[in-house]
């Protein structure tokens, strides 16, 4: 059935796993998708936004090096906002809100446009080795794939287990199977691994929500977008999100399911997202504070979902359900999913090179969260760079690396090879010791004429480009005379003054 050698074979369809089948298709490889559901394209599992403080320059530099993140971004946004605009112009970092179910819609739809570039849905179930070399992938129907490189995508989903309260079961996001096999394998091969936890909010029924006891949160007056291309346009209308509180009293009932939560009485053991704590930690570890934000977001522009961003939650069901009706606009909520928590396995990164390609095992790249990130950009963003790379090396030319000045990207590869993280790893802009030059306006600059050197940035993408830089050096050359002319007119201003006074 599939009797072609594929230069590429990417396993997972998550946000790293979409961006690297394109860009390896893209760049000439022909490339064989492989995913557990090919519904759920780059599916959001957990808040449906993209971008934010450090991340949104993520984003952008995945535009400008020619990702198609930034543009699914811009088509399915339904609000925008431009974060970070009080401090100075490097710490603004874009973040948008995508309609959940249209995201996956885009993004499956632009894959579908790219010449070499096939589909398939299965499971991987094994990972075909030789002499230290892989050579392609089984899948759960005992189907044999070969390939001159593999790149495994496969986020929370190796050995997944889902926990709600005191209930346990396997999976890799809620209402999808755990992934097995992968792991076994890789650790015949010698490779470590570990487990990492996350977790998610309830998901409820914006009709059940009274809106008048929360407080409106718009997007921007003047909404921008991600993509330097012309192809997606600002949004014209946006959607709006709303806030409301926890209490001490909706504490109190979160507490008294403390002893069935997988996290306090011992059931969970792998470390979580420190940056994104679930609500039992947070009353746990702030308990002196008496209240904490809760965002209303809606999953789109036509559904009645929406997500509590604040109440990540693995206690059983009916706490969630007792202390959320607490929250002011709550009282007659309805559920739509609740809360839960997942431990996943995670190899550690110090086992890659520069290029997330493997040290054991020739040809093999890891990209997105199986490399113990968190984050839709910081799995996009490497699932790029591992696309890239894995052309290049079948196509026998040099790696493409970037540098700590040169990109965030570069920062987030660089931290995860060299140092390797013990919780899941997120990016900040205090990560990046270059972070004035690294902004989220100038990533065209930066990163799209080494994109177009490689292949992959199209021309009209390089174009623009250099007609941004002519304009940006005419005025730099129109400021730099100005200050010599002004310099001159104070100059002889003065020298007058001076001569004058003299001869007086
Ligand atoms: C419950 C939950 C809560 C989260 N909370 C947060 C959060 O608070 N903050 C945050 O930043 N991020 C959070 N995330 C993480 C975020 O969703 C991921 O970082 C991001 O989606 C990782 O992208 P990825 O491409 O690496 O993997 P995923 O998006 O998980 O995609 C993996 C893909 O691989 C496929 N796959 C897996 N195994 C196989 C196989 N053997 N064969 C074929 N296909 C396979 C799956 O079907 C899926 O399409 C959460 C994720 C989950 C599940």
């Amino acid at each position: 059935m599939f009797d072609t050698v594929y230069d590429v074979i990417v396993i997972g369809g998550g946000h790293a796993g979409a961006e690297a089948a394109a860009a390896s298709a893209r760049m000439g490889s022909s490339t064989l998708l492989i995913t557990m559901n090919l519904q759920n394209i780059a599916q959001m599992s957990c808040n449906p936004a993209m971008g934010g403080i450090a991340k949104g320059q993520i984003v952008r530099e995945i535009d400008a090096l020619g990702g198609y993140s930034g543009v699914v971004t811009d088509k399915t946004a339904i609000q925008f906002k431009m974060l970070n605009k009080s401090k100075g112009p490097a710490m603004w970092s874009p973040r948008a809100q995508s309609d959940r179910m249209r995201f996956a819609e885009c993004w499956r739809t632009m894959l579908e446009r790219i010449p070499n570039l096939d589909f398939y849905q299965d499971t991987v179930t094994g990972l075909l080795i030789e002499l230290d070399k892989i050579v392609g992938v089984r899948t759960s129907l005992g189907i044999v794939i070969k390939a001159k490189t593999v790149i495994i995508t496969a986020g929370t989903f190796l050995n997944g287990l889902i926990h709600i309260g005191d209930k346990t079961f396997g999976g890799g996001r809620a209402g999808e199977s755990a992934s097995t096999g992968i792991t076994e394998d890789l650790n015949k091969a010698g490779f470590q691994s570990g487990r990492m936890k996350t977790g998610t909010p309830p998901r409820v029924d914006s009709r059940s929500l009274d809106y008048d006891k929360m407080i409106p949160q718009p997007g921007d007056a003047q909404p921008q977008k991600f993509s330097y291309l012309p192809d997606t346009s600002p949004l014209q209308a946006q959607r709006s999100c709303y806030m409301s509180h926890t209490s001490l009293e909706v504490h109190a009932v979160l507490r008294s399911g403390f002893d069935r939560s997988p996290m306090f009485n011992g059931r969970i053991q792998s470390v979580g997202p420190r940056y994104c704590p679930s609500i039992e930690d947070k009353i746990d570890r702030f308990a002196s504070k008496d209240r904490h934000q809760l965002f209303v977001e809606p999953e789109g522009w036509d559904t009645v979902e929406v997500y509590v961003n604040g109440f990540s939650t693995s206690l059983p069901e009916d706490i969630q359900d007792k202390a959320l009706r607490l929250v002011p606009g709550f009282e007659r909520v309805k559920f739509l999913r609740y809360g839960y928590a997942i431990e996943y396995d995670y190899f550690p990164p110090t086992q890659l090179t520069h290029t997330l390609a493997t040290k054991r095992i020739n040809n093999l790249f890891f990209a997105g969260q199986i490399n113990g990130t968190t984050g839709y950009e910081e799995a996009a963003a490497q699932g790029l760079m591992a696309g890239i790379n894995a052309a290049l090396l079948v196509q026998e030319k040099p790696a493409f690396i970037l540098q700590r000045d040169q990109a965030y990207i570069g920062v987030l590869i660089d931290d995860l090879i060299t140092k390797g993280t013990e919780e899941p790893y997120r990016m900040f802009t205090s990560r990046a010791e270059y972070r004035t030059l690294l902004r989220q306006d100038n990533a065209d600059l930066r990163l799209t004429p080494l994109s177009y050197k490689i292949g992959l940035a199209s021309k009209e993408r390089m174009n623009r480009v250099v007609e941004k830089q002519e304009k940006t050096d005419l005025f730099v050359s129109f400021l730099k005379k100005l200050n010599f002319f002004l310099f001159k007119i104070f100059f002889d201003f003065f020298f007058d003054l001076e001569s004058k006074s003299k001869a007086e």
